[in-house]
């Protein structure tokens, strides 16, 4: 069946500063591409520092306007317009995300259940600011005091280019939830679903000036955007030399930070696991969205005794992985986001030639796709923790099976990366579960499964994998403040 290119695809894209689309300072325009044929879908406006400032003054404004006296019931109802607003125009939201970063439309429609889950979560979170406690004092007689949570002030969000869609959320659910404000820079590589959600948002009612969104370059707007005096906190997803260059730069008015970066997890399979779910399930551990995922597990380890077995069935299944153009019926992973990532992941692979055994995919697609930045999944076997492969973060459906012999060994392994943000193992033995993933030092760890994250739980990093936590309750507290008032009541 052939899908529609939404009407909003087309033409030039302003940025979104305080209720108003507006022109880029600079006049310029970047352009928006299909990582699926490398055709330009639209054209995302150029922002700068001079937009940064105008995002910043009207998220300032908007804090402390009206949006400061909504009340939980209101923001709460507020969540909830948005919420319909999203999930009505969903199927709309999901061709867009496909067009512009590549991921199949069963993977950008999948989120729509999920994102309602957690648009309804963060409404139910709304009560969290405000009066928490009014504790029992013993300093003196004749004094009382409150505890109030309050709201940080003015948000900014950047975000990476591989799941949009689903990114920004970490930034305005919050937002809405607690009464704070956000300036929002989306990649430029795939800024156009966040601008679509966005104008949804505002015809669904939120107030002028508490989302804007200023697209453009990393070095231009995020950078002033982390500079900035006048934003109170950064929620950042994205890489760790990013992240580097963001808390040098906070430093200017000692911002808070909320850091989610890369991984290179690990995914132990043992001896006695179940092959049938252990293969294909660490298998789009690792070729989920091409590889693009920030807790893919591209490190599985594998006890040697199945060794061999594991990468031939992993090989096998790698090869039934329909890739293609993610409007395309079937297709399970569609194409990288862009030719730079697409030469990245290539030199990774000519890297893993040379360190390791190519034993599947590592071709670029030609024919019909060479328009596309495709890149086939891909396994290397013989792999040890110490290669190239095996220590950085690829961003590729590039799989890396490395032996092991024992459950000390497995999980020594596994911890000798600088990273830790995700991780899992798969074994029928309830004590080993118990240990190994108590043992994987990461902030979330699958068994016997890899990938799901609920809403009301979220998930983080450890190690130089960031901090902060993304979705449950103490997401929402970390853009509150603690504050204690006191009173002479003798
Ligand atoms: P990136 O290069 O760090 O970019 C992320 C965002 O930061 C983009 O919007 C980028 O803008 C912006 N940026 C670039 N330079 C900046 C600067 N000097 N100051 C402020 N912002 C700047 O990361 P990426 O390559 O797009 O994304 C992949 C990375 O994200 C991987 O490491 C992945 O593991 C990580 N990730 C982590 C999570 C998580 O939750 N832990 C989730 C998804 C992805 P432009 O690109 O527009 O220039
Ligand atoms: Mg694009």
């Amino acid at each position: 069946m052939t899908i529609a290119t939404p009407a909003f695809v087309q033409g030039t894209k302003k940025l979104l500063i305080g209720g108003e689309w507006v022109e880029p300072s600079s006049g310029q325009y970047i352009d928006a591409v299909n990582p699926a044929n490398g055709e330009v879908l639209a054209r995302i406006a150029q922002g700068d520092a001079r937009d940064v400032d105008l995002a910043v003054a009207a998220a300032r404004r908007a804090f402390e306007g009206p949006w400061s006296q909504y009340t939980p019931h209101e923001r709460r109802k507020l969540l909830l317009s948005v919420h319909d607003a999203i999930v009505d125009n969903f199927e709309e939201l999901a061709v867009i995300e496909t067009l512009d970063m590549g991921a199949p439309l069963a993977r950008t429609r999948g989120y729509k259940e999920w994102l309602s889950q957690l648009l309804q979560f963060y409404a139910g979170q709304t009560g969290l600011r405000g009066i928490q406690q009014t504790p029992p004092l013993s300093i003196a007689p004749g004094f009382t005091a409150i505890k109030t949570l309050e709201p940080v002030g003015v948000v900014g969000g950047i975000i990476p280019w591989n799941g949009p869609l689903m990114g920004l959320w970490w930034i305005y659910g919050p937002a809405l939830a607690t009464g704070c404000t956000a300036v929002l820079k989306p990649a430029e590589d795939a800024s156009l679903a966040a601008l679509r959600v966005s104008e949804l948002m505002m015809e669904a009612g939120v107030p002028d000036g508490v989302i804007n969104v200023v697209t453009g370059y990393g070095k231009d707007v995020g950078q002033a955007m982390s500079e900035h005096m006048g934003i109170d906190r950064i929620a950042f997803t994205g890489s760790l030399p990013t992240a580097q260059a963001i808390v040098r730069a906070s430093a200017n008015n000692v911002k808070r930070l909320q850091l989610e970066l890369g991984g290179k997890s690990p995914d132990i399979v043992f001896d006695d696991a179940d092959l049938d779910k252990a293969v294909p399930g660490a298998g789009m551990g690792v070729f989920t969205n091409s590889g693009q995922v920030c807790v893919a597990g591209t490190r599985i380890f594998v006890q040697r005794s199945i060794h061999d077995e594991f990468v031939e069935r992993l090989s096998a299944f790698a090869k039934t992985v329909k890739i293609g153009d993610g409007l395309a019926d079937g297709v399970q992973i569609g194409p990288l986001i862009s030719q730079r990532q697409l030469e990245r992941v290539q030199h990774y692979i000519e890297v893993g030639s040379r360190e390791a055994q190519l034993v599947s995919g590592g071709q670029r697609l030609a024919g019909e796709f060479e328009k596309g930045f495709y890149i086939e999944p891909t396994v290397f076997a013989n792999v040890s923790n110490d290669m190239t492969i095996a220590r950085e973060e690829i961003f590729g459906p590039v799989a890396s099976v490395i032996p092991f012999d024992t459950e000390e060994e497995a999980l020594a392994l596994a911890n000798d990366t600088p990273y830790g943000l995700a991780g899992g193992l798969w074994t029928e033995n309830l004590g080993r579960a118990h240990r190994v993933s108590s043992g994987i030092r990461s902030g979330t760890v699958w068994v016997n499964t890899y990938g799901v994250i609920d809403p009301a739980i979220g998930f983080g990093g450890t190690k130089m994998s960031g901090y902060g936590w993304k979705g449950g309750r103490e997401h929402v507290e970390s853009f509150l403040y603690q504050k204690a008032t006191y009173f002479n009541i003798a």
